[in-house]
């Protein structure tokens, strides 16, 4: 069976690289998958990640050949630091799903890792000799995640633009100590949903395309608008769910839930393909912090952005728009453009819209979702450690929150999975001062104290941060990202 990808907007269907070089399709919609091969768990069972990961990515990349595909697996994952690439850990009744030991230390390197060489070999299979340009909008782990992923590879260049004010101070300084000779980090000043729309807005300027075109650059993108990006996800849905099987804790066949802390729906959104597939998945328990304009959606059936953008700790969720969302809905209204179109335009001009009781009930089967504040993070990140002695990091801590209102309101008690997307240290003064206390510490110093008394080892690509030199320090207005393309490119 061959996989096509569809617009989620228009019937616009391209291949596997078509879309993973276009990141975005002609209308802006994003692509989809037209269909959802299906892949047997039970043949997975003694499989280790790597193999997990090619069995999936072939169903769906059928234009790339085996031996390729292979390589470029297994070339991206010998950057993580441990050997299962994701490994489960039990604490107490809950498995965490650890995401967090590639070069980045956040989940989006899972993905991120692997995204350049496909994008690369995309490029060929097209016959696309043009350079390829990367624009990418962060709330803080996607910027340094796609840093690294492309830094230096030839024939490429990487711009990524962060809310200046809008992530933690470990972030930025992986962001802008990035090295490489095709690297532009720009701080914005706004939040991640102005650095995320003035993205799509240059991905929609067909002139502007015209005129790179020309100079024989085409843009793509590394954010998870990028089905690119999605389909890796995937896989460590199913590589979990075989480790609980070979732990014994759980019987193959049996569901499982997972618990996502979600900002742009990427995450999530990738459980659910993995269901779609042939997981079995009874719940997908969706965590906001208090941005949470998802669940008002799953209260209410209405997604409304119209409200003040909230500063949290956990700021890779800091997200009012989440962009794969839109995919979801797709897929929840039988691939209806039409509706599509309609909401999204909605969304546009008026910051909201409202879906069907129909459409609400599919997705209401499958999702759950919760939210968690401040306050309750700062609880749980404490209460876990005390009780388990085992330190997570503020977006984790969210799930963690969602997953205990999830339980006193259903009593569901099938085997939950909790994605823990971050190392604490990434977030180190909010972890440390959850447990310990206000510190009028400076962050480094912190994370030598949290290191020490909570007995973990500060990941390497934290080290060296401290006395790395600053490259990138240009701070602009939201609106004058593309002025900045157009300087470097044209
Ligand atoms: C990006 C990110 C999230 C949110 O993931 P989405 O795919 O955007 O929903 C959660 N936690 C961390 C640490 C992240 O970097």
């Amino acid at each position: 069976m061959n996989i096509s990808f569809q617009s989620t907007r228009s019937n616009q269907k391209v291949s596997s690289s078509l879309a993973i070089l276009k990141g975005i399709s002609d209308e802006g919609g994003l692509f989809v998958p037209d269909s959802f091969p299906s892949v047997n768990v039970s043949n997975l069972e003694n499989l280790n990640y790597q193999e997990i990961c090619f069995s999936i990515l072939s169903k769906f990349l059928t234009e790339f050949e085996e031996d390729s595909l292979k390589e470029i697996i297994n070339k991206s994952y010998e950057k993580f630091s441990v050997k299962e690439v994701a490994p489960v850990v039990n604490i107490g009744n809950n498995y965490i799903l650890e995401l967090f030991h590639g070069p980045t230390l956040a989940f989006k390197d899972v993905a991120l890792s692997i995204l350049p060489h496909l994008i690369i070999k995309s490029a060929k299979i097209q016959q696309i000799e043009d350079e390829i340009v990367i624009l990418t909008a962060t709330s803080g782990d996607t910027g340094k995640a796609a840093l690294e992923g492309f830094s230096n590879i030839e024939n490429t260049k990487i711009f990524v633009f962060y809310p200046s004010d809008g992530v933690s101070e470990i972030q930025k300084k992986q962001m802008t100590t990035q090295e490489g000779n095709n690297v532009f980090v720009y701080g914005i000043q706004g939040n991640f949903d102005d650095a995320q729309n003035g993205v799509k807005n240059i991905f929609n300027d067909n002139s502007f395309k015209k005129e790179l075109q020309e100079k024989n650059i085409i843009l793509s993108s590394a954010n998870s608008i990028n089905i690119g990006r999605l389909l890796p996800q995937i896989v460590y849905y199913f590589s979990s769910y075989i480790e609980l099987v070979n732990k014994g804790s759980i019987a193959m066949n049996d569901e499982v839930n997972f618990t996502v802390p979600t900002g742009n729906f990427g995450n999530i959104l990738a459980g659910y393909y993995a269901k779609e597939m042939g997981l079995p998945i009874n719940k997908l328990i969706c965590a906001s912090n208090s941005n949470n304009v998802l669940y008002d959606f799953f209260k209410t059936g209405s997604y409304d952005k119209n409200r003040e953008f909230i500063k949290t700790m956990s700021p890779s969720m800091d997200i009012l728009i989440s962009s794969n969302f839109e995919r979801l809905l797709f897929h929840m209204s039988g691939n209806n453009t039409d509706l599509i179109n309609q909401w999204m335009n909605k969304l546009n001009a008026q910051g909201s819209y409202t879906i069907p009781d129909s459409v609400k009930n599919s997705i209401d089967k499958l999702f759950f979702g919760s939210f968690c504040n401040e306050e309750d993070t700062k609880n749980i990140i404490s209460e876990v450690y005390k009780e388990y002695n085992y330190v997570l990091d503020t977006h984790t801590a969210v799930a963690y929150k969602a997953y205990q209102d999830y339980l006193s309101e259903t009593n569901d008690t099938t085997t939950n999975v909790i994605l823990s997307t971050a190392s604490p240290f990434k977030f180190t003064k909010s972890v440390y001062e959850s447990i310990f206390g206000i510190q009028n510490q400076e962050e480094y110093s912190l994370i030598n104290e949290l290191s020490n008394k909570a007995s973990l080892t500060v990941p390497k690509p934290i080290k060296n941060l401290k006395n790395s030199t600053v490259l990138h320090k240009d701070i602009i207005p939201s609106n004058a990202m593309k002025e900045i393309i157009e300087k470097i490119l044209l």
